[in-house]
């Protein structure tokens, strides 16, 4: 890494809190290095308060960007010059491109999903999706989704604090897009049952099946899932979640962790600040294959 700084190597950053656990800088840098790409990507601790003077330092500084993670990714949003089409449906920003002092706000979340299915060959465009969750994840997740030409997505939550942005992600992706969505709790297990059983896909984004709760899956049932379904979890840490156990019990053939889609998300941001494509195959092999 120290041979490849000098007086010209453009930064980029990453802003959050706490955020020093990231995957991300070794990600980024590891791609840069490939690539031979004079890039040097670095993560900073940014608490809420401080988020206007760190977003200012990317015009002070000529950074090219900054990844935007917790608690800041909605708070960034009046501190930008723009924001691309489905950030502003999304309602959230993680990726903030600089041009020449113009920073533009995008959300690769979403677009890292889908991707993440692409890699696998898979298709859900068209299809049903059952998604638990309306947080940060299943946000992106259900708009992209939409965007992308999912055609029914039966959103679930809890009636907690993210009640309120499932409803609005409903109605956002129904009055915006061609795809059709329902609000259902997940309190009523036996429409769960009844919404996963019809779909082509069950995604979990509620983070349940991470410390602290590796040990709990909102499915625990194997009879809910079809062989011919995907399931796919967001959570990438543990590498398989219980829910994941429960599908492979099921003899789900198509069962995924989040880290595809952590992987595709950053390769979106690669390629809006740099223009290039992420070796993508070069960098699950170096940071995902030991485990
Ligand atoms: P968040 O806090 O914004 O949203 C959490 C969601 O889960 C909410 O809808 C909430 O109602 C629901 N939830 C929380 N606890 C629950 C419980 N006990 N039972 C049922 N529902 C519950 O979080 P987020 O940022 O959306 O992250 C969610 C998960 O997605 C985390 O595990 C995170 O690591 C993962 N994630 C993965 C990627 C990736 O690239 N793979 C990207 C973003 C987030």
């Amino acid at each position: 890494m120290s041979e490849r700084i000098d007086g010209h190597t453009i930064l980029i950053g990453l802003m959050a809190y706490p955020i020093r656990h990231s995957m991300s800088p070794t990600m980024h840098n590891n791609a840069f290095a490939k690539l031979g790409l004079n890039y040097a990507y670095l993560a900073f601790d940014v608490t809420s308060d401080r988020l206007p003077k760190a977003i200012d330092a990317i015009r002070t500084l000529d950074m090219r960007g900054s990844n935007i993670s917790m608690p800041n990714k909605q708070k960034v949003i009046p501190l930008l010059d723009k924001l691309d089409p489905a950030a502003k449906m999304i309602g959230a920003v993680n990726t903030v491109v600089n041009d020449n002092g113009i920073l533009t706000g995008y959300t690769t979340d979403g677009t890292g999903f889908m991707k993440a299915l692409d890699d696998e060959d898979l298709n859900i465009r068209g299809q049903k999706m059952t998604l638990a969750g309306a947080g940060g994840a299943g946000t992106a997740i259900a708009i992209q989704a939409a965007l992308d030409g999912v055609k029914e997505i039966s959103i679930f939550n809890t009636k907690d604090r993210s009640w309120e942005n499932a409803k609005r992600n409903v109605d956002v992706i129904n009055e915006k897009t061609k795809a059709h969505a329902t609000l259902h709790s997940l309190e009523d297990q036996a429409d769960f049952k009844n919404e996963i059983a019809d779909s082509a896909i069950y995604c979990d984004s509620t983070g349940v099946g991470m410390k602290p709760l590796e040990d709990k899956t909102l499915v625990s049932d194997p009879t809910w899932f079809r062989p011919d379904m995907i399931v796919f979890d967001t959570v990438y840490s543990p590498r398989t979640t219980k829910l994941m156990e429960v599908a492979q019990e099921a003899g789900v053939k198509h069962v995924f962790n989040g880290l595809g889609m952590m992987l595709e998300q950053g390769a979106e941001a690669f390629k809006l600040w740099t223009g290039k494509e992420m070796p993508v195959d070069y960098i699950r092999q170096l940071l995902f294959s030991e485990e």
